[in-house]
């Protein structure tokens, strides 16, 4: 069968091209271009069409479908969260995001997301302490030492200068791994045996751990003044990593609201519960930190503009490169109002 020349065709990013795009760019310079995206989007955020993500839950985890737009390119994210996937060999975050242009509706982009979340998510966090955490902050706990943790930690070191990481997770085994991985890439690494001993000297604390339940990973006794917190685990109804007395001494910032009180951290609080939106701090409409003793906490659940500005991002830098294939996914005959017609022409 011949296939006409203008065929329309959708660049594809496979896990393996991303992996090499990231290694070609160099992991921190990905963060910083990536963070770079986002700060950018954020700056315009009124302008684009925004809704909480659409969630189909279950007993055992959550898939969730994440759009938006902002006028001249539509992009929407499929991502699952899945805590007991772990046990089974599996991950507990996995994604793909499509890119389309809005004129013509056509995608012009189908990615692997699940490396790309990490990336962002760790990109945004960092976004995020840049403008909240303690000035010359040198040292960060990160507690849940899972598939996020590094990307976290490295977020950390390409964009705000951090110099050492404090460990612990519930499982000696995922603190190994990640104090193994990110050995060599010029960040002192501490291990840790309990929460408590991984806050200790830490201006960043950092909670990314899975559970489908109220958990309370930091206590209110465990956060002293001035500290900037980085809860990214609490992001589902049902889901919290801190106890809710943190919330009431913190200053807290989020993505969107009408999101982030049906799965942050916020939940537990009254719905009239005072909140900054992160986008009017880095548009200067609003303070982050503003003094040495606040306690600043971004309360992340992850939104659908920041893999909208990952999206972006790899349509942008893959042209002219080959870290994508090009896929057959759209039926485009040359009459557009002969479909049967090409269905006919190919059995022939
Ligand atoms: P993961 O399952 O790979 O790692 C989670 C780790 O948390 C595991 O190592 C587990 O042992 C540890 N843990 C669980 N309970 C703990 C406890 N009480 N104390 C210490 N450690 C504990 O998961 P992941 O991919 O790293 O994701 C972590 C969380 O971040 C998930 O809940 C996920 O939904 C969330 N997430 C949020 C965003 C966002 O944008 N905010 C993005 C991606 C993932």
């Amino acid at each position: 069968m011949t296939q006409p020349s203008d065929k329309a065709l959708v660049p594809f990013v496979s896990v393996d091209n991303m992996m090499r795009l990231i290694h070609h760019a160099g992991i921190e310079q990905m963060l910083r271009d990536l963070a770079d995206y986002v700060e950018e989007d954020f700056k315009r955020w009124e302008l684009f069409d925004k809704t909480p993500r659409v969630a189909s839950h279950s007993d055992v985890g959550v898939i969730e479908l994440m759009p938006t737009s902002d006028g001249e390119a539509y992009g929407f994210k499929y991502v699952n969260g899945h805590p007991k996937n772990t046990s089974e060999g599996l991950q507990t975050v996995t994604a793909f995001g499509l890119l389309a242009d809005v004129y013509t509706g056509y995608p012009v982009l189908l990615t692997e997301m699940t490396m790309l979340t990490a990336l962002r998510t760790a990109a945004t966090s960092a976004m995020a302490a840049k403008y909240l955490a303690p000035k010359g902050a040198t040292t960060m706990a990160m507690i849940g030492n899972g598939a996020q943790s590094e990307f976290q930690t490295l977020a950390m070191k390409a964009i705000i200068g951090l110099k050492s990481v404090r460990l612990y997770d519930k499982d000696a085994a995922a603190t190994r791994k990640c104090a193994r991985n990110l050995q060599g890439l010029g960040i002192e690494v501490v291990s840790c045996k309990t929460p408590e001993e991984a806050i200790e000297g830490a201006q960043i604390l950092t909670t990314c751990t899975a559970d489908k339940q109220y958990a309370t990973i930091l206590t209110d006794n465990m956060v002293g003044s001035g500290v900037h917190i980085n809860a990214i685990g609490g992001d589902c109804p049902g889901k919290t990593e801190l106890a809710a007395g943190i919330l009431s001494r913190s200053d807290v910032f989020v993505e969107y609201p009408p999101q982030t009180r049906i799965e942050g951290e916020i939940q537990q609080m009254p719905e009239d519960f005072a909140v900054t939106e992160l986008w009017e701090v880095i548009s200067g409409k609003k303070p982050g930190r503003t003094g040495d003793r606040q306690i600043t906490l971004f309360d992340s659940v992850g939104f659908a503009i920041e893999d909208f500005s990952a999206l972006r991002y790899i349509r942008d830098r893959i042209k002219g490169t080959d870290y994508f294939i090009d896929l057959d996914m759209l039926a485009d005959p040359d009459d557009p109002r002969d479909l049967f017609g090409m269905l006919q022409r190919a059995k022939a």
